[in-house]
């Protein structure tokens, strides 16, 4: 854990969720399966002094996600975090941690439990922020001009929505890939005649092939210069596979965004099989672990590009989170439409040729519209 001087202590008056469910026209595609609407799982705290702050839960998958871990907050996480005074987010996150991880291993969720901690210790460094009057990118002594890309492009007609996405100012592109060879590379070809040969096209496959096959993949993409390919493989497999893909692969790998904790991120490191680490910080860590394991990443000279793919909340955190360790890499951008993106963080500073400069608002330095959010909310008590 990182250390930072004078935080202020938290006592914490109020903690809760709020679940939303945003429909949208068209499904996101993965190569694993489609999300029919856009879940927000939003953590609200408030402390004695009527400071609100705000943080962001992974919640996309399985489709009861969101609700689930919405109890799991409500009535393993919120008890503890009520109980005492705490001398900083990071205490809270260890300690969270070690209270729940038998639980964890007795409900073989390791996972949920990992992404509550990880939401909770964002709306914790919210409330520092707000507290000292200091947006946390300055916090966390970082520099706040980042470099953006749009992810989660679709394999259906992947060039309208890389045009509007370049019309916004986009100018790096993540495609979905995973649907069989032939369109994989047609959707790639069509991306690279499109976007010039200057443009980054990151590739995403989602976990989508066995070992055996995914080499010769890799190699059919080569020739239209993808910037990285994520997960090609299952995240799970050993560290010898990944690093054999490597060796022989002309595009740098990519992962991160279903690896936990901190053994896991230093053997993926050690391992030289990845060239760009992608940790989730609302699924792990939260600021508590991903400022110093950002900075780690960058001083092994990997790069960092944090994976969101949620609502607005997260999306402004990773940004503060990529601003804290910002060297050369991207901040995900989710092309799909999702209100909740907007309304969690009305805030969200402009876009301009690729970048988004953050701003000296306290925090996250956003504050939800509530009041449009409602129509969206869903209840997740019984
Ligand atoms: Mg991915």
């Amino acid at each position: 854990m990182f250390s930072l001087n004078d935080l202020p202590p938290l006592t914490l008056a109020k903690v809760s969720a709020i679940v939303y469910r945003a429909p949208i026209e068209v499904p996101v595609q993965t190569s694993f399966g489609l999300m029919h609407d856009r879940p927000a799982l939003v953590v609200i705290l408030e402390d004695y002094e009527g400071i609100c702050a705000w943080g962001e839960i992974w919640c996309n998958f399985p489709t009861v996600g969101a609700e689930h871990r919405a109890r799991i907050l409500d009535t393993v996480v919120a008890p503890i975090l009520l109980s005492k005074t705490w001398a900083s987010p990071q205490q809270a996150f260890t300690e969270l941690t070690q209270a729940l991880h038998i639980l964890g291993l007795q409900s073989g969720e390791p996972g949920p439990i990992a992404q509550v901690i990880a939401g909770v210790d964002i709306a914790l460094w919210d409330l520092i922020g707000k507290k000292l009057q200091q947006p946390l990118w300055q916090l966390f002594n970082g520099t706040p001009t980042i470099q953006v890309y749009a992810s989660g492009i679709n394999p259906s007609d992947p060039e309208k929505i890389a045009q509007q996405k370049w019309a916004e100012g986009y100018r790096a592109f993540k495609l979905k890939i995973g649907f069989g060879a032939k369109r994989d590379l047609a959707n790639l070809a069509q991306l690279r005649s499109l976007l010039g040969d200057d443009a980054p096209i990151m590739l995403d496959a989602n976990q989508a092939w066995l070992p055996s096959e995914a080499s010769e993949r890799i190699q059919q993409f080569a020739v239209h210069k993808p910037f990285w390919i994520e997960e090609p493989i299952a995240a799970d497999n050993p560290l010898s596979a990944w690093q054999e893909l490597a060796k022989h692969s002309p595009i740098p790998l990519a992962a991160g965004e279903n690896m936990r904790g901190l053994p896991e991120f230093s053997k993926a490191i050690d391992s030289n099989a990845f060239a760009v680490l992608q940790p989730d910080m609302g699924k792990w860590g939260g600021f508590s672990a991903g400022v110093p394991l950002a900075q780690t990443i960058v001083n092994r000279k990997k790069m960092f590009c944090p994976h969101w793919l949620g609502g607005g909340i997260g999306l402004i955190a990773s940004m503060h989170l990529k601003a804290s360790a910002n060297t050369f890499g991207f901040v995900e951008v989710d092309a799909n439409p999702n209100p909740l993106r907007e309304l969690l963080a009305p805030q969200m500073p402009p876009m301009n040729q690729g970048k988004i400069t953050l701003g000296s608002l306290p925090g996250l330095g956003i504050t939800p519209d509530l009041a449009t959010l409602k129509e969206f909310q869903v209840p997740h008590h019984l």
